[in-house]
C-alpha cells in the first residue's frame, strides 16, 4: 500500500481552508492544518476531531514554522479575506501576505514540497480590463484602504515567482474570485452572508452605492476542485479560478429576496472607497490547462448556503 501524502494548509479553520482540508482528506491525504484563529473558527474543523489523518496546530504563520516529517504540498490560505476584516486588521493582513508567504515558501523549500498560494482577483484592483485575464496587470491603489490586502497578495505572488525562479520551487498561484458557500462568517461583511443574513432576519438589505457594480459568484466546491487541479498541474503562472456568471449587486439582492421569500426592503448605503466597479473572471486558461469549469448552478449554490445560514441562526438564536 502506498504511503499517504502530507499536505499543509494554512488558514485551515477558515472558510476556504476548511473546505480544502476536507477535500484533501477525502482524496486520501494526511493534512496538517495551521491557523491562528484570528478570522478562522475551530467550528469549521470540529467535525475532524479524532480523524487520525488530520492534525491541527494553532500557529501564526508570520512566525517561523517548524514541522517534523515529510510534507508534499503546502497550501498558503491564511489571511483575513473580507474587506471589513482587512480594514480592521491592516497590519495582520500585510504580515500574513508577506512574512507568512515567506515562511510558508521556506517550509515548502525545506521539504521539497509543491507550494500553492491563494491569491485574489483583488490583484486586478478596480479593473480597466473586463473580464479580467491573467495577463492584465491591474489597477490597484496601493495607499487606499484595500491596498493592505491587494498589495500583500501582489507581493505574495512576486515572492512566489521569486522562489520558483531562484530556487526552482514547484509553485502555483491561484487568483480566487468571489466565492461563497457554507462556513462563511455571517458577520464578515461580504455581500453573500450580509444579504442572506439580512433576508433571513427580516432586516433591510444594505446595497452599497447604486448597486450597479458587478460581481461573479463561484460556489465553494467548484473553486476547491479547480485549486486542487492546479496543484497537480505543471503550470507556474497565475490562474484565475471563479465563476464567470456576472450580475450587479442589486440583481443579487433581488435574487436573494426572491429565493428566501423575504419581505425585507432594500436600502442604499455609501459605496466603500475603491470598491471595484466590475469583476468577472476570464477562465479560458483554467478551462484549457486544468480542464476545469464551474458546475454548480447559482440556484444550487444559494440553496445550500441559505440552508447553512438558517441552521446557524437557529443554533445561535
Ligand atoms: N456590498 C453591498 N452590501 C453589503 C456588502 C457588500 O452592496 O452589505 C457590495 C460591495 O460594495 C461590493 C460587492 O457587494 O461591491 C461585493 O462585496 P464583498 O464585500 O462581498 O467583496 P468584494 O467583492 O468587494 O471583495
Amino acid at each position: 500500500m502506498s504511503k499517504k501524502k502530507t499536505a499543509v494548509v494554512t488558514g485551515a479553520a477558515g472558510f476556504l481552508g476548511s473546505h480544502l482540508t476536507d477535500y484533501l482528506l477525502a482524496k486520501g491525504y494526511k493534512v496538517i492544518g495551521l491557523d491562528n484563529l484570528l478570522t478562522g473558527n475551530v467550528r469549521n474543523i470540529e467535525h475532524l476531531a479524532g480523524n487520525a489523518d488530520f492534525d491541527f496546530i494553532k500557529h501564526d504563520v508570520t512566525h517561523f514554522i517548524y514541522l517534523p516529517g515529510p510534507v508534499d504540498l503546502v497550501f498558503h490560505f491564511a489571511s483575513p479575506a473580507s474587506p471589513i476584516d482587512y480594514l480592521q486588521l491592516p497590519i495582520q493582513t500585510l504580515k500574513v501576505g508577506s512574512l507568512g508567504t515567506h515562511n510558508t515558501l521556506g517550509l515548502a523549500k525545506e521539504k521539497k514540497a509543491t507550494f500553492l498560494i491563494a491569491s485574489t482577483s483583488e490583484t486586478y484592483g478596480d479593473p480597466l480590463v473586463h473580464p479580467q485575464t491573467e495577463s492584465y496587470w491591474g489597477n490597484v491603489n496601493p495607499v487606499g484602504p484595500r491596498g493592505v490586502y491587494d498589495e500583500a497578495k501582489r507581493f505574495a505572488e512576486a515572492m512566489t515567482m521569486g522562489y520558483h525562479r531562484a530556487h526552482g520551487l514547484d509553485t502555483k498561484i491561484v487568483r480566487i474570485f468571489n466565492t461563497y458557500g457554507p462556513r462563511m462568517r455571517l458577520e464578515d461583511g461580504r455581500v453573500v452572508p450580509a444579504f442572506i443574513g439580512q433576508a433571513l432576519q427580516g432586516q433591510p438589505l444594505t446595497v452599497f452605492g447604486d448597486g450597479g457594480q458587478t460581481r461573479s459568484f463561484c460556489y465553494v466546491s467548484d473553486l476547491i476542485e479547480g485549486i486542487y487541479r492546479l496543484s497537480q498541474s505543471n503550470y507556474h503562472e497565475p490562474v484565475n479560478i471563479g465563476n464567470p456568471g456576472e450580475m450587479t449587486v442589486l440583481q443579487f439582492a433581488q435574487k436573494i429576496l426572491n429565493y428566501t421569500g423575504s419581505k425585507s426592503q432594500i436600502v442604499f448605503k455609501p459605496l466603500p472607497e475603491d470598491d471595484p466597479k466590475v469583476r468577472q473572471p476570464d477562465i479560458t486558461l483554467a478551462k484549457r490547462i486544468l480542464e476545469w469549469e464551474p458546475k454548480v448552478t447559482f440556484e444550487e449554490g444559494i440553496s445550500s448556503t441559505v440552508a447553512y445560514f438558517k441552521e446557524f441562526l437557529a443554533l445561535n438564536a
